[in-house]
């Protein structure tokens, strides 16, 4: 400690460095109240006021007090249980609060009740941390002063008030640069250097695999998820996203466009709240256009989303005031559950519909096929956005004019694009076998709560699968892994399933979330994360044994290449047709070599081949 200081002196580093705390141009006017917020903070007993509560928002506290407040809240109330979820890499225990009228604190007794299921998580990223109190300030509603009891009529509540638990204890005043307060908070990544909220679909993080059991036993009917967001000032105190086009199953997806987001806005809009789609603002010729951003499942509300579940991404405004934030997250939690409860019933149909519509679609043909990638789309609709106006100024360090913002409301008439355009979408299988070698990926694919059946004899049959060429690597590790690009083409191949393989029936309330991970093509597939490298090995051309795959040497490829030449006029045509329209190939003798050997009988035939088949009937 003492020398990291002498070190720091001895640089120039240590002139400037009391933290910059910048701050938005603009508060909304009902910020100054925060009327909700206040409300609470005042009508709670002392002890259990949050560090957030107590210091005006300007300073937050270690972990352990947001897991005392809890265990108060467990010992003031009978609806009130905190599990224990497991541990984080650093051994801190992640806990979840339950909160339930019935003492249903299973999910077996809360599918009991008939309730809806509501799950919020705080703190994914730890340095984005209001969250941590306000819904700490939920529970207290709900169960001791009683102002939101009447949820617990209609709803039970699971709820993580910190998800990033050894990332929120790395405290520091340097951690947010971009953040107006508290005045210390804790990391974005893990202890591992992992972003959780990237880490959905792997599951390489304990926090995350902790989580996700968490999920899939409970499936709650809606999540939100707790965040401050960095970018340019604005008049919005707050921003959301959801999944509510192709991306999300119908009529869940109906429920979220037609009775959930317009009831939220109206209800944010009264309170006084400046509230827009989370996304940014671009350039179309010369004219500035609002453009969501599309998301996929390595994200909470999309891997939500793949689930049928709607997912509410909160996204508080990293440059107002942290009580402004504060109010705000509260503020947009309890409408939101407001809105679910003005008919609880309607979102339990529409997510079990929507299970029901993704599972229908297995094995049938005729069935539409289902969306796994998409770009903003270029349709728009009018929007006025409200920004602030600029002065830019002379910098003395840049020698260039800097962006400065005013207090001056920049209302811009402009359009929202909203919508997506499909870039991939698939058939849906009857199901898919992944065979018994490939067991690791089955265990991933039982995490995420998937149902399998081990199969009791080999099959051979002619199966749909891909073959992969123009194999490139991520030139940079991404969040641990070194990402595959790929193409892949359908084939139907004869290919042998040994015994003991993995059977993935389709017809379940899973298959989206399946044909997201199983798919290759799709962005968070198991293939592009590279948890199947071994298939790529050579680049797809080469691997078991060294050199080309089956491992003999030039001295004994070269004869079974001539033979085959001598015997067969037709590939010795083909040969001589690639040789004179490939120079590059003309002068690679192992590419030379490969292409004779990848069509002699000595070629195991599933080089390059995707290990996992399509099944469109299961004659087993
Ligand atoms: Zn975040």
């Amino acid at each position: 400690m003492i020398r990291a200081i002498a070190f720091c002196c001895l640089t120039f580093a240590c002139l400037a460095q009391d933290p910059i705390a910048p701050h938005s141009a603009f508060e909304p006017p009902a910020a100054k109240a925060a009327a909700s917020l206040s409300a609470s903070t005042r009508d709670s007993p002392p002890e259990l006021l949050t560090t957030g509560e107590k210091s005006n928002w300007n300073e937050t506290a270690p972990y352990a007090e947001a897991v005392e407040i809890s265990h108060r809240l467990e010992r003031a109330s009978r609806f009130v249980k905190v599990l224990h979820m497991g541990l984080t890499p650093e051994g801190r225990t992640m806990i979840a609060l339950l909160v339930s009228k019935d003492r249903a604190f299973t999910p077996e007794a809360a599918a009991r009740t008939g309730k809806a299921v509501i799950l919020i998580q705080s703190g994914i990223h730890a340095g984005e941390i209001e969250g941590k109190d306000t819904v700490l300030m939920l529970v207290r509603d709900m169960t001791v002063s009683k102002r939101f009891a009447s949820w617990l009529d209609h709803a039970i509540f699971v709820i993580v008030p910190v998800f990033n638990v050894d990332g929120h204890e790395n405290f520091s005043p340097y951690h947010r640069p971009s953040q107006n307060g508290p005045k210390s908070t804790g990391l974005r990544a893990n202890a591992q250097h992992l972003n959780l909220n990237r880490d959905y679909i792997k599951a390489d993080t304990p926090e995350m695999r902790l989580w996700l059991r968490l999920f899939n036993s409970w499936m709650p009917d809606f999540h939100i998820d707790n965040h401050v967001t960095d970018g340019s000032d604005m008049q919005y105190d707050v921003t959301w996203d959801m999944a509510r086009n192709q991306d999300l199953a119908e009529p869940a997806g109906a429920w979220v466009r037609e009775r959930f987001v317009p009831e939220l806005d109206k209800r944010m809009a009264a309170d006084g709240h400046l509230v827009a789609p989370y996304g940014a603002l671009r350039n179309v010729n010369g004219r500035r256009e609002f453009f969501m951003e599309v998301f996929s499942p390595r994200y909470s509300h999309l891997y939500s989303a793949v689930q049928n579940r709607p997912s509410l991404l909160v996204e508080t405004h990293s440059l107002k005031a942290a009580r402004t934030r504060a109010w705000a997250n509260y503020d947009i939690m309890r409408h939101a559950i407001d809105t679910i409860l003005l008919d609880p019933e309607a979102l339990r149909r529409a997510v079990r519909e929507a299970d029901r519509e993704m599972a229908s679609r297995a094995g049938n043909r005729s069935a539409a096929p289902v969306y796994l990638a998409g770009k903003v789309s270029d349709k728009s609709r009018p929007l006025v956005y409200h920004a602030l106006k600029i002065g830019p100024y002379q910098s003395e360090v840049t020698g260039a004019s800097v962006t400065r913002y005013l207090p001056d409301p920049d209302d811009l008439d402009t359009r929202i694009h909203d919508e997506i355009d499909t870039t991939l979408e698939a058939q849906m299988p009857l199901g898919y076998l992944i065979p018994a070698a490939w067991k690791e990926a089955a265990d991933l694919l039982a995490l995420h709560g998937v149902e399998m059946e081990r199969t009791t004899r080999p099959i051979e049959q002619e199966f749909e699968t891909y073959r992969f060429s123009k194999i490139t690597f991520g030139n940079s590790v991404q969040e641990g892994h070194l990402a595959v690009n790929f193409e892949a083409q359908l084939v139907k191949e004869r290919i042998t399933i040994p015994v003991g393989s993995y059977w993935v029936p389709m017809k379940q309330r899973r298959a989206r979330l399946i044909l997201s991970m199983l798919e290759p093509q799709a962005p968070d597939s198991l293939a592009h994360w590279g948890l199947l490298l071994n298939v790529f090995e050579g680049g797809g051309g080469g691997g078991r044994g060294g050199g080309a795959r089956g491992g003999v040497g030039e001295y004994l490829s070269e004869p079974i290449a001539r033979r085959m030449m001598a015997d067969s006029p037709e590939l010795r045509k083909q040969f001589e047709e690639k040789l004179a329209s490939d120079p590059q190939f003309a002068a690679d003798r192992n590419a030379r070599l490969q292409w004779w050997y990848q069509r002699s009988k000595y070629d195991p035939g599933d080089t390059g081949r995707y290990p996992i088949v399509r099944v469109w009937e299961k004659s087993w």
